[in-house]
């Protein structure tokens, strides 16, 4: 039998039965299938294989490969298909960070929106900055909703907030530098500027606007392919269109409190462990939000994720 060559590589793209791999940071992509065999520990997930995955496979030929084996992953973000679904969808597997844009007028982004994705986030360990985009629209004045957007995400909850405008080129250079030799996934809501965030990163890219995706988007069977585009300035980056919201992963109730960073630094403190934060009496969390370290606006969201956690089983 013929001896054929194992690569290793990971995959940039994928549609329908094909996987294109290339072995990142090189760009050379080949065009790949699974092995009928390949047995896939997906569970119950949708895509057993994501954009993202590292895999081996069998070289045939130059440009052509066929996928023996899915490495294990270094972590990964996933999506509940429906909120009472239990199916979900890898969104991308191995990421090195996460950049979540948002506009806090035009549109407003949700708090319930952030705090869901900040907590899904630091469940599976991506680390994670803040993109306040648009940010032109406040022009020289101050403001007190970015003075409370600042205190209630930088401040209290220790996120790294970059203040960028695509229109206007603001901080562009500096996300530039942030991109270089890692992958990281852009995501948010839409309307808030993430296309045209990333053609001013890099001319090369031309994604779809996101008035015209939306509107295709109305399709009942359009399916999103997540794909992973080379930067022309150095690292990979994943776009995630249509993203309305995260269905919370399983997880126990009083592991909730230790994905809100300002929370997890407290709560050892809390008199009962484990302890939920809501009616135990000498709680380091409710002190926390008394004297405004924690603040009530986070505070509230983790009380409504709690709660509604059970819709998401
Ligand atoms: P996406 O849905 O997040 O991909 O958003 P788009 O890039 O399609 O932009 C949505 C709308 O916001 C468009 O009307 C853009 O012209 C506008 N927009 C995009 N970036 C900026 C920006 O930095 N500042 C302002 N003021 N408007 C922007
Ligand atoms: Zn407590």
């Amino acid at each position: 039998m013929e001896n054929k060559k194992t690569e290793e590589a990971t995959v940039v793209k994928h549609t329908g039965s094909q996987y294109l791999v290339s072995n990142l940071p090189e760009w050379d992509v080949k065009t790949c299938v699974l092995k009928g065999k390949l047995r896939l520990k997906g569970g119950s997930t949708t895509n057993p294989i994501a954009v993202g995955d590292r895999v081996l496979y069998e070289k045939e030929g130059d440009t052509r490969g066929v996928i023996t084996e899915v490495l294990p992953r270094k972590n990964y973000i996933i999506r509940k298909s429906t909120n009472l679904s239990r199916q979900a969808h890898i969104i991308a597997a191995n990421l090195d960070q996460v950049f979540l844009l948002v506009t806090l007028s035009f549109p407003e982004t949700k708090f319930e929106f952030i705090d869901r994705f900040l907590v899904t986030c630091e469940a599976y360990k991506i680390p994670v900055k803040i993109v306040l985009n648009k940010i032109d629209l406040f022009g020289n004045e101050s403001s007190d909703s970015l003075d409370d957007f600042k205190y209630i995400y930088n401040e209290s909850a220790g996120y790294q907030i970059i203040e960028t405008s695509g229109k206007m080129g603001i901080n562009t250079n500096l996300l530039r530098e942030e991109c270089k030799g890692k992958v990281s996934l852009f995501s948010g809501v839409s309307g808030v500027g993430k296309s045209s965030l990333i053609n001013a990163l890099d001319s090369n890219l031309t994604l779809r606007t996101g008035e015209i995706s939306d509107y295709h988007r109305q399709g009942k069977h359009t399916t999103t392919f997540y794909e992973i585009h080379p930067l022309f300035s150095g690292g990979f980056i994943i776009d995630t269109p249509g993203i309305k919201g995260f269905g919370l992963i399983e997880m126990e109730r009083e592991e909730l409190s230790h994905y809100f960073p300002e929370m997890l630094r407290v709560l050892n403190n809390c008199k009962f462990a484990p302890c939920t934060h809501t009616h135990e009496p000498d709680c380091a969390v409710k002190r926390g939000v008394e004297q405004g370290e924690i603040t009530e606006e986070r505070y509230i969201s983790y009380l409504s994720m709690l709660e509604g956690e059970d819709k998401y089983r």
